[in-house]
């Protein structure tokens, strides 16, 4: 009756396969889908058929004889309302039988993986809407269609395959007649379904087209019923050589949806043509989100490298890696257009090219800074963590990375520079000073900073997972050393307390002096060293880690990995004049096992302070029932 179940009767040699677990799940996804914006899926459509034209046209630099007598890209859009049908059809590379199963049966993107992964955790209204931030590649093609055919036809190859599927779990493979393929390329058909009627209607297609595709580097064609003329939706310009002035800001974000595979507004359009030594054009976006794959193991960067206008690879890296947010391409005048794309890498031209675009990224980020802070604090907000990793990783930039970080400290609410830092030292103020750890809400309550707060000595408060390496190795800022408030006697003496008259500090009494020895010895092995804090104001202890190697932060992190021995044991640091210690400083020698209690309570609870647990459960249970036992009178 209807194509559909034509095409469900295969030839003999037809194969079914099962979609691979990933994929299944997806396309569950897109059957059932409400989100309400689904002609997202022509522009992934074309995206498609867009890339299998240009890695034609890098397959064809060596083997000029792929492209035979048809060398023009070419994406045409054919519309038949009579058989409820839509084709999405190139001349570009094409898939063999093998291509197509792996290509579309598995899911190799690992942005695809992120999506699925994050879909899981989302709410049911949520997912809707992440469904149109993100592509979600071919698949999509299902939110509209109830069956859809893929022929295709390997450039240079004789046998032409048609995959198809209902999207609900299996697909099959067969050959295909010629005359019934594509001379070289893909042709996908989608039988759509009823309520999507209107992609047969040349109006929405064109506008859709228009909207979301309107600067793919390939001709668009429509072909509006069977057996007409084909007319031209879009010319193929490539928008990156058109001069800026030119270029609308519509145009631009069009384009870098296009690009970047983001669906949000990009923060930040660098557009330049360099000249020299090197001539280039590049047109670099800083997204308005986070893409999924920033956080990958492989830290990968996705800017396309051109030659000429002709796409070589999304593989080279055109930035160093604590800039692959950024999005875009690059396309080079100069370098030889049959670069092997293993050798490329290698390239002195291409360093050439990753040096002069690095900093003018940097430079643009700079300016931006400058001129419009809030815009620039947005791009650090989402971006600052992996910035961050340039400061261990390229040294000649570092000085300039400095300048740009971003802090969130106890002086001020919102993002600080290291500049505003300096400029708000205090007094004999030497260093700029830091805490580290993994949890913004517990560094900003931890004791160590309290004999800062009182002397209104604005510390860094750092949180990500990266600054912990950075601070470490680096030299300073602006002559100033960075100094964890966890590390070290704190020097704070010669600062003076907010508020306070220039009265010297009062000498420590006997009893404590005393009491400090005591816990020394009851805790022995334990720790390093027991001795009176200057940073302590309203807690009784803390915990610090020896002035030369790593700081608190550190220390947990590398013992955690096993990478450091006993040797590294905390200091005990004792505020003297806190009530508790004064009285426990003041205890008679027959109170010796409460005050033996006592010292290894206070060391349990330093470490609690930190986030860690009591060095012994059970003894640490024993002691403090002793304890309230003495209180309650029993
Ligand atoms: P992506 O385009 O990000 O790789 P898709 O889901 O859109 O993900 O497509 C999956 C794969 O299918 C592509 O990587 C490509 O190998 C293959 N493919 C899809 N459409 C075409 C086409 N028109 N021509 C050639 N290969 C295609
Ligand atoms: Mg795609």
């Amino acid at each position: 009756m209807t194509v559909t179940d034509k095409n469900r009767n295969e030839s003999p040699s037809s194969e079914a396969h099962p979609f691979q677990a990933d994929v299944a799940k997806l396309l569950q996804l897109m059957v059932h889908s409400v989100y309400s914006e689904k002609s997202v899926f022509l522009r992934e459509l074309i995206a498609n058929a867009a890339d299998a034209c240009e890695r034609l046209r890098y397959e064809a630099i060596a083997a000029p004889a792929l492209l035979g007598d048809d060398p023009k890209p070419r994406i045409t859009l054919r519309l038949d309302a009579d058989k409820r049908q839509l084709t999405v059809e190139d001349n570009g590379i094409g898939m063999s039988r093998d291509e197509m199963v792996e290509a579309l049966g598995t899911i190799a993107r690992s942005g695809t993986k992120a999506f699925l992964d994050r879909i899981e955790a989302a709410q049911k209204d949520e997912e809707t809407a992440l469904i149109g931030r993100f592509g979600v590649g071919f698949y999509s093609a299902f939110m509209v269609a109830e069956r859809v055919d893929v022929i295709s036809r390997r450039a240079g190859a004789d046998a032409a395959f048609r995959w198809s599927s209902d999207g609900q779990g299996t697909f099959a493979v067969s050959p295909v007649a010629a005359a019934d393929a594509p001379s070289r390329g893909t042709r996908v058909v989608l039988h759509l379904l009823e309520d999507a009627n209107s992609y047969t209607e040349r109006e929405t297609v064109e506008r859709v087209v228009r909207e979301h595709s309107g600067h793919v580097p390939v001709p668009i064609a429509i072909v509006d019923k069977p057996g007409a003329e084909a007319g031209e939706i879009s010319d193929g310009a490539a928008l990156w050589t058109k001069s800026k002035s030119a270029i609308t800001p519509a145009e631009y974000t069009d384009f870098y949806r296009s690009v970047a595979g983001q669906f949000d507004e990009p923060a930040l359009t660098i557009h330049f043509h360099a000249e020299g030594r090197q001539d280039y054009t590049s047109l670099f976006f800083v997204p308005g989100s986070r893409p999924f794959d920033l956080f990958d193991p492989d830290r990968k960067g996705r800017i396309k490298l051109y030659v000429k206008r002709v796409f070589i690879t999304d593989d080279a890296e055109v930035l160093p890696r604590y800039l692959r947010f950024v999005r875009g391409l690059v396309d080079s005048a100069d370098l030889p257009l049959n670069v092997s794309r293993e050798k490329i890498q290698e390239s002195p031209l291409l360093g050439a090219i990753r040096k002069g675009a690095t900093s003018r990224v940097l430079g643009e980020l700079e300016r931006l800074a400058e001129k419009e802070p809030e815009a620039f604090t947005k791009i650090w907000d989402l971006f600052g963590a992996v910035l961050k990793e340039g400061l261990y990783e390229d040294f000649e930039r570092r000085d300039a990375l400095l300048a740009l970080a971003r802090f969130k400290t106890t002086g001020a609410e919102g993002w600080r520079s290291l500049k505003d830092c300096v400029a708000a030292f205090k007094p004999n103020q030497t260093a700029i000073y830091y805490l580290a750890g993994d949890d913004i809400e517990r560094l900003k309550t931890s004791p160590h900073l309290e004999g800062f707060r009182a002397r209104g000595i604005e510390v860094l408060l750092l949180s990500d997972a990266v600054d912990n390496f950075w601070v470490m190795a680096s030299p300073g800022f602006d002559g100033k050393p960075f100094k964890s408030v966890t590390q070290g006697a704190a020097d704070l003496a010669s600062i003076p307390l907010v508020g306070a008259k220039d009265e010297p500090a009062p000498e420590l009494q006997d009893t404590v002096k005393k009491f400090l020895v005591f816990v020394q010895s009851a805790l022995g092995e334990a720790v390093t060293q027991v001795r009176a804090s200057d940073r302590l104001t309203d807690s009784a202890v803390c915990l610090v880690a020896s002035d030369k190697g790593p700081d608190r932060a550190l220390e947990k992190i590398l013992a955690g990995a096993g990478r450091l021995g006993a040797a590294s044991k905390p200091i005990l640091e004792i505020n003297p004049r806190h009530q508790l210690i004064v009285a426990l400083a003041a205890l008679g020698d027959d109170q010796r096992v409460l005050k033996e209690d006592a010292a290894h309570l206070l060391f349990d609870e330093a470490r609690v302070l930190e986030g860690d647990r009591p060095a012994d459960a059970k003894l640490f249970s024993e002691r403090l029932a002793r304890v309230l036992e003495k209180c309650a009178g029993t």
